[in-house]
């Protein structure tokens, strides 16, 4: 039988319920979604969750389309998921969790008797260490990104090739190598032993049904790869950066964007340029090196100093 918060499933069950992280401001419960997909035969423990910044629902829509396609028959090994981690945040549609006003992915693993976000990433950290793989669904925020996967244990760590390969059977394409901050989940996980990507699909307000999509089939992927199911899959070369060059607004006003996500930028050339209201040109910038054309703010306009873009740095393949 396998037991996450209210759910329980036998072999070859699968079950919905809720993992109970304390109670609201009226005192009412707070039970984390989660389910549970128990295969009917013995395999690898993949955990799954989403929404811990609780505006990013790309990785909902995932789960949401996910699991009626999953059937405990047909699996061998055992899916835990948590569909939503951010409760707060996703009530009122913010990044942060609103009660203590942090990023949960920043206090992993988190605390029993700690701030909101603590004891959420604590509930969580516990779920996902039963598991030999975690997922951890992110996206750029609300910023417009390319699908990509990221490998956050760093360089040195000892399971960064184990990383890289869950990452490459994800297979978003493209994979930023580079160590996280601490606090996040797929940088502390793996010091648990457990391969651990943080998949960041895309950048939307609401659903983009593409990055959902590829979402989706990223996770057939790696049960396919990992045994889960019973189909061959082989892996496919991906992109890899290793860091970011990032470049802000010179000036003041409406940027137009001269490059395209996923578009090579080689030094020098011209990434935006902004102009006036009324088209007057006011100023251009260009690459600083070579990359790929990463991320972008989704609103036009810009003040002095503020986030325009990013470009990938490092590229390599594997
Ligand atoms: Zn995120």
């Amino acid at each position: 039988m396998m037991i996450l918060g209210t759910t329980s499933a036998g072999r070859g069950e699968k079950d919905t319920g809720r993992l109970n992280v304390g109670e609201t401001r009226d005192g009412s419960p707070i039970g984390l979604p989660v389910a549970v997909i128990n295969g009917s035969r013995s395999g690898k423990t993949l955990y799954i969750q989403a929404a811990s910044d609780g505006n990013e629902l790309n990785g909902v829509g995932v789960v949401q389309r996910l699991v009626p396609q999953l059937d405990p028959e047909r699996l061998s090994g055992t899916i835990l998921i948590v569909g939503i981690v951010n409760y707060h945040g996703f009530q009122v549609a913010e990044h942060r969790n609103p009660i203590d006003d942090r990023k949960i992915n920043r206090t992993y693993p988190g605390s029993e008797r700690g701030s909101s976000s603590e004891r959420v990433a604590h509930a969580t950290f516990e779920a996902a260490a039963r598991a030999d793989l975690v997922l951890d669904l992110h996206q750029g925020s609300t910023s417009r990104m390319i699908d990509e996967t990221r490998v956050r244990c760093g360089p040195r760590h000892r399971l960064r090739d184990e990383c890289l390969e869950l990452a490459k059977a994800f297979d978003c394409g493209y994979v930023l190598d580079r160590k996280g901050p601490s606090g996040q989940l797929a940088r502390v996980a793996p010091n648990e032993g457990i391969p651990t990507i943080d998949p960041e699909l895309g950048g939307c307000k609401g659903w983009d049904e593409e990055s959902i999509r590829k979402g989706v089939d990223g996770v057939f992927n790696i049960l396919k790869y990992y045994d889960f199911l019973e189909s061959h899959v082989s892996l496919e070369p991906q992109t890899r950066a290793t860091g970011f060059d990032q470049y802000a607004a010179p000036a003041g006003g409406l940027v137009s964007f001269e490059k395209n996500l996923g578009d090579p930028v080689f030094a020098g050339e011209t990434l935006f340029t902004m102009a006036t209201p009324f088209g007057e040109p006011k100023d251009e910038v260009t690459a600083d090196g070579d990359g790929i054309f990463w991320r972008a703010r989704r609103l036009p306009q810009a003040a002095t100093g503020e986030y325009v873009c990013s470009v990938g740095t490092g590229i390599s393949h594997y």
